[in-house]
């Protein structure tokens, strides 16, 4: 069988580390990137292997990329923007813009990276929600909105592809440090971080290890499931 996937979002934070450990494992990972192209560059050129730019919201880019890439056998749909603030503070082109890249990114390339995967009878899906999906959070109402959105997408989708030898999962970050909370200051990080059971804040590569693992055989009876990497963060 052959091991080649697509980690969308691989330029920067949980996506590069997952292309690493993908890339231990074996995996021929292609790098999807939008705006970080020299540290897509970086990656390629660490991991000896293709990056593709493109917006994964723009059904046409998506389309494009998987043109050149060719199919592949394992989808990490990771690439995704945060949003915060208040609800009356949202115009409409921000939440269309945050579902347009966390939801319709997957649909988009859910729907690309299908036809080979029917066809092979064999592929593995994962999607990428929040922690904040199991509490909800202030300020953050919008972006869990779309993070609901793609745990329904991931169940329905384990079910309608099950028949066809697919499995579709989901990771469930909890407070990983990465760029997506630059806007958090060092003293509400420090908080998260007592709040955890393992009393800290994760790394992207505490979230990039359970992902390869459920990419894993050891994960064939795993689908529909929400994993969380959260360090007991809500439990
Ligand atoms: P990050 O450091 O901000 O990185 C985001 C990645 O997504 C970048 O590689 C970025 O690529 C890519 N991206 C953004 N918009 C894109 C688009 N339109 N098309 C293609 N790629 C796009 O974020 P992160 O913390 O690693 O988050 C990764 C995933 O984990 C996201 O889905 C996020 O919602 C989820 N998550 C994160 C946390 C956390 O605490 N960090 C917690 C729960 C869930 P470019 O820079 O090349 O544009």
């Amino acid at each position: 069988m052959q091991k080649r996937a697509l980690v969308t979002g691989a330029s920067r934070g949980i996506g590069a580390a997952t292309a690493r450990a993908l890339a231990a494992e074996g995996w021929e990972v292609n790098i999807n990137y939008f705006q970080s192209e020299t540290q897509a560059a970086a990656l390629g050129k660490e991991l000896n292997t293709r990056i593709f730019r493109a917006d994964v919201a723009d059904p046409e880019q998506v389309q494009a990329m998987f043109h050149a890439m060719g199919p592949v056998e394992l989808l990490v749909n990771n690439a995704g923007i945060a949003w915060g603030g208040l609800i009356t503070d949202m115009t409409s082109a921000e939440w269309n813009r945050l579902f347009a890249v966390n939801v319709g990114g997957i649909f988009h390339c859910v729907r690309c990276a299908l036809p080979h995967m029917i066809h092979i009878k064999h592929g593995i899906i994962i999607n990428t929600t929040s922690v904040l999906m199991k509490a909800g959070g202030s300020c953050e109402a919008a972006y869990t909105a779309t993070k609901g959105a793609v745990e329904g997408l991931t169940k329905s989708l384990a079910r309608e592809l099950g028949p066809s030898g697919i499995r579709v999962n989901a990771i469930a970050p909890g407070c990983i440090e990465t760029d997506m909370l630059a806007s958090f200051t060092r003293e509400e990080l420090n908080a998260t971080a007592e709040s955890a059971a393992l009393g800290r804040n994760g790394y992207p590569e505490d979230v990039a290890s359970v992902t390869a693992m459920l990419a894993s055989d050891a994960c064939r009876f795993v689908t529909g499931a929400i994993i969380p990497a959260d360090g007991g963060l809500i439990l």
